[in-house]
């Protein structure tokens, strides 16, 4: 390409920016031209022309959308830093720190690395688009960008033109829908459907010929026959027709089944007016001229899109019997509806910086907040938590996107890649630079970890900086499996302190008839288990004791029940040589000779035929053989020695 050429680019460029911002200062603008052009020098494009012709581009949609001096500026410059040895503080120093803060951002963004990935991601990855950007006119001059690129695709192989088709067509296309930025929104679909599905997009193309073909004039007598009674009527308007974007009709063919001649509205006309008045008044005269399709009717001025798209929709039958749409809006309903959030900046233009972009913000997020339909309710549910930080998005050196509680730390990034990674983590670099553990990491730092075989493993200091479940359990997790001897000795010392606060000396729990009952209500095999998890974090010190003082009052109170021994109603029981025996007041009372109990056995009564009660002790040979059988174990019965 020629100077000349360049120049001529140049002089075009300018044009679009006094036109769309006639106070810009096109010094600042030029010295920023001229910066980047120099910085590129070096770079040609794939057919050939000098680097800078992309960022001019860039800075050309960007004008053309009415975005302001810093934001042109910053589109001319959005490259440098990336692919030159210019650095943010040379352009912070030259156009100052907004320019240089844009800059970083798309910076930022350009480093987000897209490969096809399951739809969570890619919400993600638009989420993290939004919440790193903080300024909207980062995100704006990333679409003019990707357009460009898309518009200048065809130089690239067929691997990376597939590959920038997708990216674009589920991330770029949904933002520029999300907000509300139609015009780059089709023009990325239809660019982006051509690589994708050349075919499908042939079909079309072909199609839309042979339909057009005979009917050449369709459009230019429909819109004379509508902008003439229009004026007629006294309506001052414009009137213009368009076939509809190859992506909208392919889209219906395919979500709705249909072949291309069963698609309705394969033609759209708009009329813009002045006012929301002569919009319904529109209305009306074409429904008085042209014969409306019931059920086409759609009144987006009364309930605006979720993106705050606004037009009076209505699809009605021409008089050689060919459908077509007609959108009726004001001019304003217009900008937005072609620029979305950037039509906004353009009105704002001239109030105090400030104001102007706390407004601008308050505007996109009452766009966001309006969006209803279910994944951009979850889209807008999300964001807002990320504009209110509670979510924070890093990247891998990479690129891929890792999202993680606000306040999560390098060692919480490790853990969430692998348990490997984070068990075997030495140091992290955050963004080039050593950091320690505890770095709070902010959006779009890119998120290294070193790690060496050799490392020790976690610290237990790690459980309380991590701010993700996910890494406090896998520490946990560690700690369990790889240092049972230490957790065992650990958790003993805690249980034991623990034990000694409660006032429960060790002997009583280790009771031959007391542990088994402890470990089962505690759900752990063994005393050994309960200290390893106590060691790991798995179960506290405190909670073992207090559900060890609670079983030992279960089983004390049990004891008592077993020991007391109940009267016949209304009766107290006296003792007989020093025995009560359940429920039978004032019998003969003997002490077996076989086994010879003494006060304080635990003893039990055989009522015998016509001798009345013997006393056996529990242990005796007799007792445990006729207890055994069934005949004989009815006769047995509780008794209890008196307390005298
Ligand atoms: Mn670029």
């Amino acid at each position: 390409m020629t100077d000349d050429l360049l120049k001529e680019k140049y002089e075009k460029f300018e044009a679009v920016v006094l036109e769309n911002n006639p106070t810009a200062n096109l010094e600042r603008i030029r010295a920023a031209y001229e910066f980047a052009r120099n910085a590129h020098s070096s770079q040609k494009r794939k057919d050939g022309s000098p680097y800078i012709v992309h960022p001019l581009a860039a800075a050309e949609i960007v004008a053309e959308m009415g975005l302001d001096e810093d934001a042109i500026m910053a589109a001319l410059l959005h490259d440098v830093v990336e692919d030159t040895s210019a650095t943010l503080e040379d352009i912070s120093k030259l156009f100052g720190p907004s320019v240089a803060a844009i800059v970083d951002g798309v910076t930022k963004l350009s480093r987000v690395q897209y490969t096809s990935k399951e739809e969570q991601q890619v919400e993600n990855l638009r989420k993290m688009l939004m919440a790193m950007a903080k300024d909207i006119r980062v995100i704006i001059i990333k679409m003019a960008d990707r357009l460009h690129n898309m518009r200048t695709m065809e130089y690239q192989s067929a691997e990376k033109q597939a590959e920038k088709a997708l990216e674009t067509m589920e991330i770029y296309a949904p933002l520029a829908h999300r907000l509300g930025m139609q015009r780059i929104k089709w023009e990325l679909e239809d660019r982006s459907i051509y690589y994708l599905d050349p075919i499908g997009y042939a079909e079309i193309q072909e199609g839309l010929a042979r339909i057009l073909k005979g009917n050449e004039d369709f459009l230019e007598r429909i819109q004379e026959k509508i902008s003439t009674r229009l004026k007629e009527l006294g309506i001052e308007c414009t009137v213009y027709g368009r076939i509809k974007h190859v992506y909208s009709i392919y889209r219906k063919m395919y979500s709705q089944n249909k072949t291309l001649s069963e698609v309705l509205d394969l033609y759209a006309f708009r009329v813009i007016v002045g006012d929301v008045a002569d919009c319904y008044n529109v209305l009306g005269y074409i429904h008085e001229m042209f014969r409306p399709l019931p059920g086409h009717f759609k009144d987006y001025i009364r309930t605006p899109k979720p993106n705050m798209y606004q037009s009076l929709h209505t699809t009605v039958l021409g008089s050689d019997g060919i459908p077509f749409e007609v959108q009726i809006r004001t001019w304003e309903m217009h900008h937005t509806a072609e620029y979305g959030v950037a039509a906004h900046w353009k009105y704002k233009q001239g109030v105090n910086k400030k104001t102007a972009d706390e407004e601008k913000f308050a505007w996109v997020r009452r766009l966001l907040e309006a969006q209803q339909d279910a994944d951009a309710q979850d889209f807008v549910e999300n964001l807002k938590i990320d504009m209110f930080s509670d979510e924070v998005f890093v990247f891998t050196p990479k690129g891929d996107v890792v999202n993680l509680p606000a306040g999560a730390t390098p060692i919480d990034f490790a853990y969430n890649i692998h348990s490997d990674i984070g068990n075997h983590m030495i140091g992290a670099i955050v963004n080039g630079r050593i950091v320690p553990y505890n770095h709070v990491l902010q959006n779009g730092d890119i998120v290294e970890v070193l790690t060496s075989k050799s490392a020790k493993g976690p610290s237990r200091d790690w459980l309380g900086i991590v701010k993700s479940p996910v890494a406090r359990n896998k520490i946990r997790q560690w700690f369990k499996k790889e240092k049972r001897e230490e957790n065992i000795a650990h958790g003993k010392e805690a249980f034991e302190a623990e034990l000694k606060r409660a006032l429960i000396p060790m002997s009583e729990i280790t009771r031959e008839d007391v542990l088994p009952k402890i470990l089962a209500r505690l759900k752990f095999p063994s005393l050994e288990e309960l200290y390893a998890a106590i060691g790991y974090g798995g179960m506290s010190a405190q909670k073992a004791v207090n559900r060890i003082r609670d079983e030992l009052r279960t089983i004390e109170r049990s004891k008592k029940k077993e020991e007391e021994i109940t009267a016949p109603a209304g009766k107290k029981l006296k003792p007989i040589h020093g025995i009560l025996v359940e429920g039978i007041d004032n019998c003969l009372v003997k002490f077996a000779r076989c086994c010879s109990p003494v006060p304080g056995d635990p003893a039990i009564g055989y009522i015998t035929r016509g001798f009345g009660v013997s006393v056996h002790r529990k242990d005796c040979k007799n007792y445990l053989k006729s207890i055994a059988d069934p005949e004989e174990a009815g006769r047995w019965v509780k008794v209890t020695w008196a307390n005298s």
